[in-house]
């Protein structure tokens, strides 16, 4: 059971960093395009492969379907060495996709779908797994199912809700039970609470060595206080 409630993290962190930021656009196939065009990349790096591929393709689902390999190739590459030959198909797997599919607005198809099944068609493109596809609906505003990245999961496992195990899933739906009843219940408290876990995640909660000394969850954190590894 933590020591703290999803509320007092959320006003506690938001006291830290101020209003936290988003991903650079609002679109749900941006949102894809974003996942994929980097891999263990910081957000600066991210982002500036995110801004090539803006350049060169206008992030427009007939252009990058119809873009030379090369292109999507430089763009992958630059958002990290791993995988990049694979990411650079998958971005343009994701457009053609998009295309077949959903006629070229993904944004329109999945307002049109229920909520299970938005939730599917997000997950048929690669690399969007469900928390993915969760986060993607709830950044968007199509449906508010809350949702972490693995920043986000870490912080609030260390806090001490719910319970990891080796299976990234399995940890990530015990920290979802855990929450259960004690989450925001509207978009501006779920997306913000979304990003400030993240944030937090990338900035003191890391993986190795969080730096728990001037955390200001310390007093409240099962991991601070040496009840949670
Ligand atoms: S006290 Fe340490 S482990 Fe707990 S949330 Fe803060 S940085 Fe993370």
């Amino acid at each position: 059971m933590p020591r703290i409630r999803v509320a007092e993290i959320i006003e506690t962190l938001s006291r830290t960093y101020g209003e936290p930021k988003g991903p650079p656009s609002l679109d749900p196939f941006h949102l894809i395009l974003w996942e994929q065009v980097a891999y263990l990349a910081d957000d600066a790096r991210r982002l500036e492969a995110y801004r090539l591929l803006e350049k060169a393709t206008g992030l427009r689902p007939e252009a990058i379907a119809a873009a030379p390999r090369s292109t999507l190739l430089r763009v992958a590459r630059h958002g990290g060495a791993i995988a990049a030959e694979d990411r650079a198909s998958r971005l343009k797997e994701s457009a053609v996709l998009v295309l077949s599919r959903f006629g070229g607005d993904l944004r329109a198809a999945l307002r049109r779908l229920p909520v299970a099944g938005a939730r599917k068609a997000l997950r048929d493109f690669p690399m969007i797994g469900e928390p993915g596809a969760d986060r993607i609906l709830l950044l968007t505003r199509t449906a508010p199912l809350f949702a972490v990245e693995s920043n986000g999961l870490r912080v609030l496992l260390r806090l001490g809700f719910g319970t990891e195990h080796r299976d990234y899933r399995r940890s990530y739906q015990s920290v979802m039970t855990a929450m259960e009843g004690d989450l925001p219940s509207d978009y501006e408290g779920m997306i913000s609470a979304h990003l400030l876990l993240r944030l937090h995640g990338q900035e003191m909660c890391k993986r190795t060595k969080p730096v728990c000394s001037t955390c200001p969850l310390h007093p409240k954190c099962d991991y601070a206080i040496g009840l949670r590894s």
